[in-house]
């Protein structure tokens, strides 16, 4: 039998390289929905390739095209979050994988885990905002969340279930991003555009700018928190510019566990899509004569206080990394627009946090509201 998947964000970095991998595997997956916000023109040739049951648009008017693009009647096109959440909440379902950028990959990732389907989860501001909420769910449910970004996944492929109690800690390595050698006043000058050039990856804008800054590297540090129940204390950030180690996990014994391979993202979702098995693919290999040397250093948290502001948030704990996760979705925007400077994002994350006093308990609704607070508080901060 096919496993019957949905994909949220299907014309995306991930969303395509997903569609790779179903690719790869003929006769193995069952595409039953896809969705995506504003690229008809690629959903239309996805759709009509896969022959989703269900598709899912941005807004109105994008599923209105995507309807001319189709001619197809008996499709059933959705659009904003409620079609994402339809989506992603279906019955019958093996596989939902979550990868659109920013808290709207909450709902439908909690839509998913409700109806007990496992996540193949790519999305980390879901983890970073409520964590704790779904977290909770996949265990209520009994269902999986498995980690799709590629750090979460290594740990993931590392960490010995039975040997849990003796992790001594989680080694998260960073490509240290386009920046990693400017100065702090190269860093004040930076364009969009340069911002948008990373060496190893090739992403979707946000996560790229947030991967220039270090912020990235601070959301993933809230996601293996929650993902791998872990301290704070427990969690260390290493830059590691050839991108060929994606984590590692420390034993009480001193061992190191190292997943190792080619920056290729199709590898943690293949893993996620085939849990528990590893199959047979036709991607590139490492060759380890050919990488040569692999380096590591200490990150710099002068330069990217962002990291910092990441553990100073998921250590105040309850509603503050939602806040952190909202004012940097905010900054990140306003700074493509050209309306602040690269350096003002983490300024504006600092100004926002310390506007909040988080809240210990809180619910969906709760995290919606703050996320909305604090996108609002960051455009205060900049006028
Ligand atoms: P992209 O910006 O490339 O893709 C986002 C996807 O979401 C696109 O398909 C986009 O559609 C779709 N989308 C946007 N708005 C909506 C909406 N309202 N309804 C339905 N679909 C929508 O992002 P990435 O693929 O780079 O990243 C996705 C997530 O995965 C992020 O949370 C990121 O942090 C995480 N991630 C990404 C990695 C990567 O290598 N790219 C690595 C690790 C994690 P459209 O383009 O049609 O507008
Ligand atoms: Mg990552």
């Amino acid at each position: 039998m096919p496993k019957r998947i949905v994909i949220l964000g299907s014309t995306g970095s991930i969303g395509r390289q997903a569609m790779q991998v179903v690719d790869e595997f003929p006769g193995e997956f069952e595409v039953v929905g896809l969705a995506a916000g504003s690229n008809m023109d690629l959903l239309a040739e996805q759709i009509a390739k896969h022959r989703p049951k269900y598709a899912a648009a941005g807004s109105r008017e994008a599923a209105v095209k995507l309807g001319a693009l189709i001619k197809d009647d008996r499709l059933p096109v959705m659009y904003g979050d409620s079609g994402l959440e339809s989506l992603a909440g279906m019955d019958g379902l093996d596989l939902v994988l979550v990868a659109v950028s920013g808290i709207k990959g909450l709902r439908p990732t909690i839509a998913a885990l409700e109806r007990g389907t496992a996540v193949a989860l790519a999305n980390k501001e879901t983890l970073v905002t409520a964590g704790d909420l779904v977290v909770k769910k996949a265990r209520e449910r009994k269902t999986r969340i498995l980690p799709v970004d590629s750090e979460h996944s290594a740990i993931f492929q590392c960490f010995e279930e039975r040997n849990s109690a003796a992790v001594e800690k989680l080694l998260l390595t960073a490509s240290g991003g386009p920046f990693l050698k400017c100065s702090a006043t190269e860093l004040d000058k930076v364009k969009p555009a340069q911002a948008l050039r990373h060496p190893r990856w090739r992403m979707g804008a946000k996560i790229t700018i947030d991967s220039a800054g270090l912020v990235n590297k601070g959301l993933e540090v809230i996601e293996a928190h929650w993902l791998y129940d872990m301290p704070y204390e427990k969690i260390e950030v290493l830059i590691h510019p050839q991108s060929i180690i994606h984590s590692m996990v420390q034993y009480a014994d001193g061992s190191v566990l190292a997943q190792c391979s080619l920056p290729d993202m199709r590898l943690p979702i293949q893993y996620a899509f085939f849990y528990p098995e590893r199959r047979k693919n036709s991607f590139p290999r490492v060759d380890f004569s050919e990488v040569g040397e692999l380096t590591f250093m200490k990150p710099d948290q002068e330069r990217f206080p962002g990291l910092g502001l990441a553990y100073e948030a998921g250590k105040a704990g309850g509603t503050m990394p939602a806040v952190y996760n909202g004012a940097n979705e905010k900054a990140v925007e306003l700074f493509l627009a050209e309306k602040i400077k690269f350096s003002s994002i983490p300024a504006v994350i600092e100004n926002v946090m310390k506007k909040h006093r988080p809240l210990q308990e809180y619910g969906l609704e709760e995290i919606l509201e703050i996320d909305r607070w604090s996108r609002l508080a960051a455009v205060e901060a900049v006028y």
